[in-house]
């Protein structure tokens, strides 16, 4: 059997004084190792979720298990924030130190790891977001994407269960998003769950599930594939299918003989290699 490890059970969140609920009901499940992308318009709830899956918000009803533990058990919580780590949207904001390797170790200072063990420990970190020859450098002279990873390797060091990305490559150039995004692909598929909201549909496309919201509320889930299949079903909510599946649909609208369901640049530039190939 899968490991659910994080489990939503019809949960209702509302800010004070809001006068709706910023989570509306919602279930849901993630497997252990899972990558799982969030989608949604501004203000359909994404960050209020990720929060209460790493219990810095407590549910108002239902229930949130992170990592099998409730987020409302109060012997649990400093033990759920350090399993389910978060990366913001901001690098600057999450840098607060004046080198890199004293960065990594802020976390750490404060969760009780004996001093001996830290450096072994953040060189570990610092290797797996291949940052490693930045350790003594200053954090403010990174690019975007770097600062990014320095913030990954803050979190990774205190050897987390869960990472939870609330558009953690919003604020990015093209490469650096590409940098952090391939960084959490491969950290997911050495085990990683990983949870990732996201603005950018190629990103979603290349996770294993997809989790659409609107108004507090989950709206569509499945695979990229399903949740991806009809430009038509995303409209309601103001989204758009990953630009290659959009090429893809007008490309065969105009004839062209390229088969349904192409998400990513690399199953379009296969298809259009074996089309190449037929000519
Ligand atoms: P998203 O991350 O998808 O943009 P949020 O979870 O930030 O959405 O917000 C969901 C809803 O909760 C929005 O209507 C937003 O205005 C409201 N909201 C978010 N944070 C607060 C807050 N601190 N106080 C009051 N309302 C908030
Ligand atoms: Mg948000």
């Amino acid at each position: 059997m899968t490991e659910e490890i994080i489990a939503l059970r019809d949960v209702c969140y509302q800010y004070e004084d809001a006068g709706k609920n910023a989570v509306d009901h919602v279930s849901l499940s993630v497997r252990r190792g899972e990558m799982t992308a969030v989608l949604g318009r501004n203000g359909s709830g994404k960050s209020t979720l990720v929060k209460l899956i790493n219990g810095l918000i407590l549910p108002d009803s239902g229930t949130v298990l992170t990592d099998g533990m409730d987020t409302k058990d109060d012997a649990h919580i400093w033990d759920i924030r350090q399993r389910a780590g978060m990366v913001f949207q901001n690098p600057d904001n999450q840098l607060v130190a004046t080198v890199v390797r004293e960065d990594v170790a802020f976390g750490l200072e404060n969760t009780g790891v004996p001093s001996e063990e830290m450096p072994a420990r953040i060189d570990a970190a610092l290797k797996a977001v291949n940052m490693l020859d930045f350790a003594e450098r200053a954090p403010h002279l990174l690019s975007g994407g770097q600062k990014q990873r320095v913030a990954i390797a803050g979190i990774l060091a205190m050897r987390p269960d869960i990472m939870l990305f609330d558009e953690a490559t919003a604020m990015l150039d093209p490469r650096g998003r590409r940098e952090v995004f391939d960084t959490v692909r491969r950290l997911n598929s050495e085990g990683m769950t990983v949870v990732w909201i996201t603005h950018f549909m190629e990103e979603a496309a290349e996770c294993e599930s997809v989790h659409i919201m609107h108004d507090g509320a989950i709206v569509l889930s499945g695979t990229p594939r399903e949740v991806f299949a009809d430009r038509e079903r995303l409209r309601p909510w103001r989204l758009d299918v990953p630009p290659m599946a959009a090429l893809a649909q007008r490309l065969r609208a105009a004839g062209v003989a390229l088969p349904e369901g192409i998400l990513t640049i690399g199953e379009m530039a296969e298809e259009v290699e074996a089309l190449a190939a037929r000519l």
